[in-house]
Formats: structure tokens, C-alpha cells, sequence
């Protein structure tokens, strides 16, 4: 009943018409060989690859969970083979460097693999979604001993890697975590604690699994400036089990066929990543690439809620639309989806959707510049740039997926209430991302109080030059260039409040990170349009629609975020607990 069908044609509208990130990438010496030619295979391979594969095993996945019996856990029937299918392809290693036997391609195309495994199946995709953060991380900052011992085999897929960051009393505050390191003399330490919701803790997708581990190394300072980073392997060098354990297995609202794990290191053997002390900054030093990709994890959900919800609006019908004439026949039913009230909540997720899948890939694209531009400056700059967009794209792209997968669910009417039509597991599924990877909340701190403040807002405001400068001519530019200088303005505002008033800027940082969004999406699609109007095909003239759309009916949403930031000037009423 739920399909998934890859949305190559938006993609290449994307990739190829809008960013015609080839051309981009001949300023990268790291792609100047890749053509449009090979980056359209490999995303139409992904596409089959999701499609063919995962899609199948999504509803079958949810419906089983997974098992835990005597330590070991079993992953739902035909997660294996899906597995083994994904690394004999070489998908694991699609954007690994070369040097460590990855395929070097851009983040930009990662990009799109991931949005495509996450519509297809999230639960599955959990496995290998974290593998890139430890190749991050052992990348950046492992010994050579540790990267001859283990990179190679995380870049091909061989063995798979979790992150283990929260304990119970330690999820957004990872600075009171206890997990201890004793230092051992021939160089290794003794790890000791419980982890709680790690994905993939355990599974039998392989043979070994290389937990990365945040832990606190004796006498090590409190809070976060004494957390340092551990690579902890199920099984050590000579093949013997390492003192670790899964202890339970949540049973959870969605992603069932993902082993959400309590693990127990009871002295297990474990080897430092980077400084002592240093772990979190060596973490987050991968925290952009891995937010962009819970970002797209909800542009994958927006596409299948989208493609779903549509499917069903064209072919269900029920009394005669409002527009059409009336008919002899009062019988006769008309679909769904040309009720205006239907057609609205269908425009509205197309325009989320392909709005934040142009955000997405274009700073996916900004993080392989970051990465790769051979001039220092523009490095930076794009670094900076990134920065700043990465929580506005966990956050605003994940949001608009909960309420685009809510959509769904309404367009299926009560069959969407029902297991058999797949729109209730896409909300389900779809909920884990506002809350993993840093919660929803803290990435709109992250945005407005460690990134815009610190320097009066210097970067943003270069930041908007950029985007203003981007923009072609023509009416929705004008609108977008308002909502730009809105932006501009209410950033101001609240950089000379806050000199005042130290809790304002977390008294209003949602609505300033959904106004960032959605002002960041109509910059989209003012150039989407303009680049669309160039073509005379059905495609490029909905296009043009869904951008209008967008101006006259998502955009508005702007105004109600600066009354709110306008409105968070007063503090907030206090809280008393319930009485009886
Ligand atoms: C299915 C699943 C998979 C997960 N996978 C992993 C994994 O692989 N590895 C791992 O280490 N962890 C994992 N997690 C843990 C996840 O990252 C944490 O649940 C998350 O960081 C939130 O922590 P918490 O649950 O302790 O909530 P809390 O930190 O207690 O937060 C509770 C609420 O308070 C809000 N809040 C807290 N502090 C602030 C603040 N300063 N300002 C504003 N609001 C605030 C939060 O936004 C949230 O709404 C997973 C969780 C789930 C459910």
C-alpha cells in the first residue's frame, strides 16, 4: 500500500538545472572528474537500491522489530541480505576518501542516497546512517594504529559503528555523564558504564561492531570540558569478546526494525580518539555532516508522505468538488484531491518538500566547498556558512516532515489510522528526528545563541548578503528580498535586546529558527522559479506553481514567528505544578 518510487525527476531539477552542481564541482579538484553523467547513474542506482530493496522491507520490518535472546539481537527478516546487497554495491564507502578505499564522491550525492534509503526505510537505514560519524571522527582524529585497524573495514561496510553518547540521566546534557576511562599502562583504558538508546548497540547485520564511546578518563574536570572520546570494539584484534554487553532492547514508537539498545561496559578495553578531554570537540567536528543527514532524513519522509498521500487523493473519491459543475448525476464522486481542502495540505508538503530538498543538497554541496575548495578563504567562509545552516536544516526539515507525515495520515482519512496503509508508521517513523542528534529545541539554541550572537550576528548577516545577492529578478524575488531584510531586521532586534535581557534569546529561539527556515526556503524558491520559467513542461510549470504557492500560503507562516520573537520581549508566565 505504501510505495516508495525515487523522485529522479526533482532530483535532476535540483542537482543538475538549479545548483548545476557539476559545473560546481569542476571548482573542486576532488570532483573536477565527476560528470553529470556518472553522479545521474549513481543516484538513479540509489534510487533502484531503495526502491527494490528497502521499500519491501519497511512495513514487514516494523511490523516484526527486532529480538534480543541471550545478548544477541536479530534484525527483521531480509535486513541482512539488504545489508549485504548495500556493501557488495559499495554504498558504504560512496563519499569515504579514496586513500582509505572509499569512492571520494561529494557529500551532495551522499546526500541524495540518504534521502532516498530514509523514504524507502528508516528503520533499516539506522544501521549504516551512523557508520560515516565514526569514519569522521577516526578520520580526523584516530592514531595510525587505529586507523590501520579499523577504518578500512568501517569504509567498506564490513563492520558497522555506533555512537554512544547518552546515559539516563545525561541525554541533552551530555556534561554530566559518568561513564569512566581508566588509563592501562600499555596505552588502553577500561571503559565502565551504561549507555542508554544506542542504535544498533547489537545486531547480527555484522561480524563486529565499533562502538565509539564518550566517557570521562579519572580525575578528568566536570561537565562537558572533561568528556573525552573512546573507540570500543564488540570483539578486540586477536577475535575475543570485549566485556561489553547489550542489556535490553527498547520497545519504542517507530523505527522498530532498529535495535535501540541499553549497553553495559564493564571494563571494557577501549582506545582513545584524539586528546584526552577533548571527546566532544572531536565529535562535533562531525556534527554537520551528521545533522544534514537527519535534516534529510526528513526531506526522505516528506517524499514518501508526499507520493503517498497524493497516490491516494487522486484515486479515493468522495462527493463532488465544489468547482465543478453540478451535475446531473449526484452519484458520481469526485477524487479526493480536487477537494480545496485536500489540495491544500498536498501543496503545502510539495512545497516543504521540494523547497527543503533544494536546502538540503545546496549545503550539502557548501560542505563539500568547506571541505574541499583549494582556496583557504572560501573554505572558510563556506565552513561558516554551513555552521549556521545545519541546525536550521535538522530542525526546520524534520519539523516539516512530522506535520507532512500528519498530512498524510489526514489525506488517508481513517485508513491512514490503519497499519495496512503505511501513513501511520511514516509518522511514527518520522518522530525520532525531531528528537535525536540533539533535540529540536537545542539545535534552535545551537542557531540563535552559540552561532548568531557571539558575533553580533556578523556571519548571518554575510550570510543574507549572499543570499540576497543570489537572487534573479522578478516579483518572487522581491518578496523573498523582504523576507530577507525581515530577517536581517529581527536579528538586529534581538542582538540588542539580548544585551539586556540574557534569557530572551532562549525565550524566542524556535520561532527565530522556523522564521530562518522558512525565509531560507523562499530564497529557494524565488530562484527555482526563475530557473523553472525557462522550461515549458508540465514539470517546470507546476513548479512555478508550487513556488506561488509557497509565497502566498507557507511564507505567511514568517509573520507569525516575529509577532512570537516580537512577544518574547516579556518573560514567560511561571509554571505551577498540577493540584489537586
Ligand atoms: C530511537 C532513539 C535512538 C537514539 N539513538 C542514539 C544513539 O545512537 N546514541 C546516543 O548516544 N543517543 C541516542 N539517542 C538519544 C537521544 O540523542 C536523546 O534522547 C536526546 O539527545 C535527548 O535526550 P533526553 O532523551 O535525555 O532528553 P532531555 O535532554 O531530558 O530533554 C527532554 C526535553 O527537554 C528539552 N530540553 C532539555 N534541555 C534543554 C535546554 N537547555 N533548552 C531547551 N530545551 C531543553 C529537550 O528539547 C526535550 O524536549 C536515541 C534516542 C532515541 C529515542
Amino acid at each position: 500500500m505504501w510505495h516508495y518510487q525515487p523522485p529522479l525527476r526533482d532530483i535532476r531539477f535540483v542537482t543538475e538545472e538549479l545548483l548545476d552542481l557539476p559545473a560546481r564541482w569542476a571548482a573542486l579538484p576532488a570532483y573536477a572528474e565527476l560528470d553529470a553523467n556518472t553522479a545521474r547513474q549513481v543516484i538513479e542506482e540509489a534510487g533502484k537500491f531503495a526502491s527494490e530493496m528497502l521499500a519491501p522491507l519497511n512495513a514487514s520490518g516494523d511490523l516484526e522489530g527486532c529480538t534480543l535472546r541471550d545478548g544477541e539481537v536479530t534484525t527483521p527478516r531480509g535486513y541482512r541480505e539488504a545489508y549485504r546487497a548495500y556493501v557488495a554495491a559499495g554504498w558504504p564507502a560512496l563519499a569515504c576518501d579514496p586513500a582509505v578505499g572509499g569512492q571520494g564522491l561529494p557529500h551532495a550525492i551522499n546526500g541524495v542516497l540518504s534521502e532516498m534509503l530514509n523514504s524507502a526505510n528508516h528503520g533499516w537505514n539506522m544501521y549504516p546512517a551512523l557508520l560515516h560519524g565514526a569514519y569522521e571522527c577516526l578520520m580526523a582524529h584516530a592514531t595510525p594504529q587505529l586507523k590501520e585497524g579499523y577504518l578500512a573495514k568501517i569504509v567498506s561496510g564490513e563492520w558497522l559503528s555506533t555512537m554512544c553518547l547518552t546515559e539516563a540521566h545525561a541525554g541533552s546534557d551530555l556534561g554530566l555523564l559518568k561513564t569512566r576511562a581508566d588509563p592501562q599502562a600499555d596505552g588502553s583504558y577500561r571503559i565502565r558504564g551504561t549507555k542508554i538508546f544506542i542504535s544498533g548497540g547489537e545486531h547480527d547485520l555484522t561480524d563486529n561492531i565499533v562502538h565509539m564511546v564518550l566517557a570521562r578518563i579519572t580525575d578528568a574536570p566536570s561537565g562537558t570540558k572533561g568528556i573525552s572520546l573512546f573507540l570500543v570494539p564488540k570483539f578486540l584484534a586477536g577475535g575475543e569478546r570485549n566485556t561489553l554487553r547489550c542489556d535490553g532492547i527498547e520497545k519504542k514508537m517507530g523505527i522498530k526494525g532498529s535495535a535501540t539498545c541499553v549497553m553495559s561496559f564493564e571494563g571494557a578495553t577501549g582506545w582513545l580518539v584524539g586528546e584526552p578531554h577533548r571527546g566532544l570537540a572531536a565529535m562535533f567536528a562531525m556534527m554537520n555532516a551528521a545533522r544534514l543527514h537527519v535534516g534529510l532524513q526528513g526531506v526522505g519522509h516528506s517524499e514518501s508522505a508526499h507520493q503517498n498521500s497524493l497516490r491516494y487523493a487522486l484515486e479515493r473519491t468522495q462527493m463532488r468538488a465544489p468547482q465543478r459543475p453540478a451535475e446531473r448525476n449526484a452519484e458520481v464522486a469526485d477524487p479526493i484531491a480536487l477537494h480545496p481542502a485536500v489540495r491544500h495540505k498536498l501543496l503545502r508538503q510539495r512545497a516543504l518538500l521540494e523547497g527543503g530538498r533544494l536546502l538540503a543538497y545546496e549545503s550539502a554541496h557548501l560542505l563539500d566547498v568547506a571541505e574541499q575548495h583549494p582556496d583557504v578563504g572560501t573554505r572558510h567562509t563556506a565552513h561558516d556558512q554551513v555552521s549556521l545552516l545545519t541546525p536550521v536544516l535538522k530542525a526546520f526539515l524534520t519539523d516539516n516532515a512530522l506535520a507532512g507525515a500528519l498530512a498524510a495520515q489526514q489525506v488517508f482519512g481513517g485508513h491512514g489510522y490503519m497499519h495496512d496503509f503505511g501513513a501511520e508508521q511514516c509518522v511514527r517513523d518520522c518522530r525520532i528526528s525531531l528528537i535525536y542528534e540533539g533535540t529540536n529545541e537545542i539545535q534552535a539554541i545551537d542557531l540563535l545563541v552559540r552561532k548568531v550572537l557571539p558575533d553580533g550576528a556578523a556571519k548571518l548577516r554575510a550570510l543574507i548578503v549572499r543570499l540576497d545577492a543570489e537572487l534573479p529578478e522578478g516579483a518572487l524575488s522581491a518578496r523573498a528580498r523582504q523576507a530577507l531584510s525581515q530577517w536581517r531586521e529581527a536579528t538586529q532586534q534581538i542582538v540588542q535586546q539580548a544585551a539586556a535581557d540574557g534569557e530572551l534569546p532562549y525565550r524566542v529561539a524556535d520561532d527565530y529558527l522556523r522564521l530562518a527556515g522558512l525565509t531560507l526556503l523562499a530564497q529557494g524558491w524565488a530562484r527555482a522559479d526563475a530557473v523553472a520559467a525557462r522550461g515549458d513542461s508540465a514539470f517546470h510549470m507546476a513548479k512555478r506553481e508550487t513556488a506561488r504557492y509557497y509565497f502566498d500560503f507557507v511564507l505567511p507562516e514568517a509573520g507569525l514567528c516575529l509577532a512570537h520573537i516580537g512577544a518574547g520581549q516579556n518573560p514567560l508566565p511561571h509554571l505551577h505544578a498540577p493540584s489537586a
